[in-house]
């Protein structure tokens, strides 16, 4: 395996002028190998976004470093590995620059001096991953919220980045919207082998992923698979999450005297276990 992004005990404060300020990240340390898809979750303010800014270069850290492809990113080389970074952000309206859906992903593209029929194609391309190329001369503002998103992921995946993050990408998307986005961002995975950190307080969607990270006011509290994390039960509540549907659920129904094997993460494992209780006895 091989380690495509680091934090090296990072520390990052809005004001570091400010001795006692709270730090908005504190001594961070994880590691993330090629291929993995990391799920950042965490209250809101814990630091999840600062941490997408730092590892995009938009923020240096005042202590510890942020390695890219074990390259220590640094105002030297940010453009150069910024190249191999797609970010997708929480307002599918704030993300489009180009009236129509190809003009928008040709953007970065022509910007980059990519040449015209290379541009046409990679265009083309990326909108047929995110299965958004019957798409091509619409308005962008006109598409349902998953498709705005989508057509966000073509933007960056146009540029042929190694690492994709989603800053709370589908936490404004209805249900559909969001299935919809998830759905793609798995099949290039698998299909292209893309790195993924998802900053997310959705724990479901945190699910999919590898392993997770769990922020609290700035701080690594746990980090690990999901269940591993969902493990932790009731601290997921103390501090600030959201638990599933089935997580919720399998705990009222045990309050109810309904004896169920364990936690359910996903609603299927909750109903399969309910054929087998003593519900209806
Ligand atoms: P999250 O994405 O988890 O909600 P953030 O990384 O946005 O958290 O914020 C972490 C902390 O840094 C919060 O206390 C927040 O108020 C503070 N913060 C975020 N952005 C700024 C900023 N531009 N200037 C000053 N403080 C900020
Ligand atoms: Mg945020």
């Amino acid at each position: 395996m091989t380690e495509i992004l680091s934090f090296n005990n990072v520390t990052f404060s809005y004001t570091p002028d400010v001795p006692d300020a709270r730090k908005a990240v504190q001594d961070v340390t994880f590691a993330v190998n090629e291929g993995e898809w990391i799920a950042i979750v965490g209250h809101n303010g814990s630091g999840k976004s600062t941490l997408a800014k730092l590892m995009s270069g938009l923020l240096f850290p005042q202590a510890g470093e942020v390695r890219i492809m074990r390259e220590v990113l640094t105002e030297e080389n940010l453009w150069e590995i910024r190249s191999h970074m797609g970010m997708v952000f929480q307002n599918p309206d704030n993300q489009f620059v180009g009236a129509t859906v190809q003009d928008d992903v040709a953007f970065s593209l022509e910007n980059n001096g990519v040449p015209y029929k290379e541009m046409v194609e990679r265009v083309h391309g990326s909108l047929k991953q995110v299965k958004m190329d019957n798409f091509l001369n619409h308005e962008p503002h006109h598409l349902s919220g998953g498709q705005k998103q989508r057509v966000a992921i073509a933007g960056a995946l146009a540029m042929h980045p190694k690492i994709l993050i989603l800053d709370e990408a589908t936490s404004m998307l209805d249900p559909q919207g969001r299935e919809e986005v998830l759905q793609t961002v798995q099949a290039l995975r698998a299909k292209i082998g893309l790195t993924v950190l998802s900053i997310t307080h959705d724990l479901e969607e945190a699910m999919l992923a590898d392993h997770v990270l769990f922020m609290n006011d700035g701080k690594k509290y746990a980090e690990g698979t999901p269940a591993e994390i969902f493990a932790l039960g009731d601290q997921l509540v103390e501090l600030g999450l959201d638990l599933p549907f089935a997580m919720k659920m399998t705990k009222l129904l045990q309050v109810q005297g309904v004896q169920l094997v364990g936690q359910h993460m996903t609603e299927e494992e909750l109903v399969n276990d309910l054929w087998t209780s003593n519900f209806n006895k």
